[in-house]
């Protein structure tokens, strides 16, 4: 029997993901990893997935229940104090170790996430899992140089020093678009390395794969209990890692509409929230544009759009959009669609059908607007699945429209044109995220003026807004949709721990 997934909570995509009582005979199945043991999950069933970009059975999940959120937090519970006590340089060499078990299975754990998020395996793939070893290596370096602070005081008498502390146990919640590269990177790599333990649940649509970084953990010598790896729906085991006493902190990468439920649920706990984007790229009279429409669209077609910091629109000055759009146009015309393990491919699916729809929505909404489709603008046709779609430009679009309001994550350029500086700062501010931004000019004093104008966390001036590297802070701007606190080196690390201030009297 198999039957539709279906979430009861609001704000919840649903993906449509079958459920099924018994994976096949000889399949791969993924099951929850909890306190050093392979489990089942206690609903007795499983999520049936199939490969975006080619179409076969890639596996199945178990779908857990809020009793294996509950025996995980026990045990991340459990391996907290003895985490914490093996002091961070041992920490380091262990995150160390995990990196170079990632790198190890490269090939192997690349093929999986074409197969199962549906990226091309040369192009993107084998590089995501390069960005997941990275987010160990990464947090075990900037973890044995984090400094604490000690202080002048008042009284003569008395010694102060603050140093950092795991916050406890981190309910870790995380997305389908990078399901190798974001949870190492944001959260299991520096989790580990400042002694914090984990109870992570991963997208449903990308789960196998955390299945797969499991086994590089075990493999490393990560203690049991140290990570915690739970499968399911997340309106299900997402909610009740959030909500339980047991977790003392929040990380969530995703939407904005899950994490405002989650801000809700959580209230009280540390929240760490990367939400939603919707980069604005602007393009001012005096930039190279020849090179601004080669970033622009690079930072439009990369992993099909889906990337949080993608460029979701193009804000050009009147003067240069024609030339521009052409620019645009003949980087949408190089993208290559098809067999995912082919070494020329260098754009697959989408990884599911909820996101195609909205894509799809969002080109409808330019029509029924009036506005000029100038390249792709559907579904691509005859591939292995249905959820390819064409990397398209739009022209002609005005504020009001979903592509320039909402985040759209799918392989689109939406160009909007603009006379003024303060037209530009306007169109910029019409959305309600603000997640990252671009800025293309030949001006020191323009690349400054909009950068520290725009309100996102990260700008990148002549560079594709998607831009980053590990150590450097990114993440939402206040007063917008995407999210809170940062991201990145350090501030991970300050996140995730407790400034803990001891004084001392030295006369006593
Ligand atoms: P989503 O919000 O639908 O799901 C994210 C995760 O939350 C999944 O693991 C899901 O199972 C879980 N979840 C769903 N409902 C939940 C609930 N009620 N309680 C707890 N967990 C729940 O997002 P998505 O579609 O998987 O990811 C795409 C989104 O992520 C985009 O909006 C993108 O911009 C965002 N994103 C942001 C960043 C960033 O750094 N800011 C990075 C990558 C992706």
């Amino acid at each position: 029997m198999s039957f539709q997934f279906h979430s009861s909570l609001p704000g919840l995509h649903l993906r449509g993901v079958p459920i099924v009582d018994a994976p096949a005979t000889g399949s791969f199945v993924g099951t929850n990893y909890i306190g050093g043991q392979w489990l089942p999950g206690s609903s007795g069933k499983f999520l049936q997935i199939d490969s975006p970009s080619t179409g076969e059975r890639v596996g199945y999940l178990a779908l857990s229940t809020r009793a294996d959120v509950g025996k995980a937090v026990a045990a991340a519970e459990a391996a907290r104090e003895s985490l914490r006590r093996m002091g961070v340089f041992a920490r380091a060499a262990l995150c160390m170790k995990v990196a170079d078990a990632i790198d190890a299975r490269t090939e192997e754990l690349a093929r999986l996430l074409t197969l199962e998020q549906g990226k091309p395996f040369h192009r993107e793939a084998k590089g995501e899992i390069g960005a997941a070893s990275l987010g160990w290596r990464n947090a075990a370096e900037q973890m044995k140089w984090l400094e604490g602070a000690s202080f002048p005081l008042m009284d003569p008498n008395k010694r102060a020093v603050s140093f950092y502390q795991p916050k406890g146990v981190l309910a870790v919640i995380t997305p389908w678009n990078f399901p190798a590269a974001l949870p190492n990177l944001y959260y299991l790599g520096p989790a580990i390395a400042s002694g914090n333990t984990v109870v992570w649940v991963p997208a449903p649509t990308t789960s196998l794969i955390a299945v797969k970084l499991m086994e590089c953990f075990i493999e490393a010598g990560l203690p049991e209990g140290a990570i915690n790896l739970v499968l399911g729906e997340g309106a299900e085991v997402g909610d009740e890692a959030v909500v339980h006493p047991g977790t003392q902190a929040v990380c969530f990468t995703g939407s904005s509409a899950t994490g405002n439920v989650i801000a809700a649920r959580g209230a009280g706990k540390p929240l760490m929230l990367e939400l939603g984007g919707n980069g604005p790229t602007i393009v001012l009279a005096d930039a190279d544009v020849d090179m601004a429409a080669a970033q622009a669209g690079a930072g439009c077609f990369a992993n099909a759009g889906q990337i949080c910091t993608a460029t979701e629109r193009l804000l050009v000055h009147e003067s240069i959009h024609d030339r521009f759009v052409e620019g645009l146009v003949k980087v949408a015309g190089q993208v290559k669609l098809g067999d995912a393990f082919a070494p020329d491919t260098t754009m697959g699916p989408i990884n599911n059908a909820a996101t195609v729809d909205k894509v799809l929505a969002h080109l409808d909404d330019a029509r029924a607007r009036g506005a000029n489709i100038v390249a792709g603008g559907g579904r691509a046709e005859g591939l292995a699945t249905n959820l390819y779609v064409q990397p398209s430009v739009v022209t002609g679009l005005g504020v009001d429209s979903l592509l320039n309001k909402e985040e759209s994550f799918g392989p689109i350029a939406p160009v909007l044109a603009f006379r003024t500086d303060e037209e530009a700062l306007a169109l910029a501010a019409s959305s309600r995220y603000g997640l990252s931004a671009a800025v293309f000019t030949a001006s020191v004093k323009n690349a400054f003026t909009f950068a520290e104008a725009l309100k996102v966390g990260i700008v990148n001036i002549n560079e594709m807004s998607c831009y980053w590297e590990p150590h450097i802070p990114a993440g939402g701007a206040a007063g917008t949709a995407s999210g809170l606190g940062r991201t990145g080196g350090r501030h991970t690390l300050q996140e995730m721990c407790d400034l803990k201030t001891v004084t001392f009297d030295v006369t006593r």
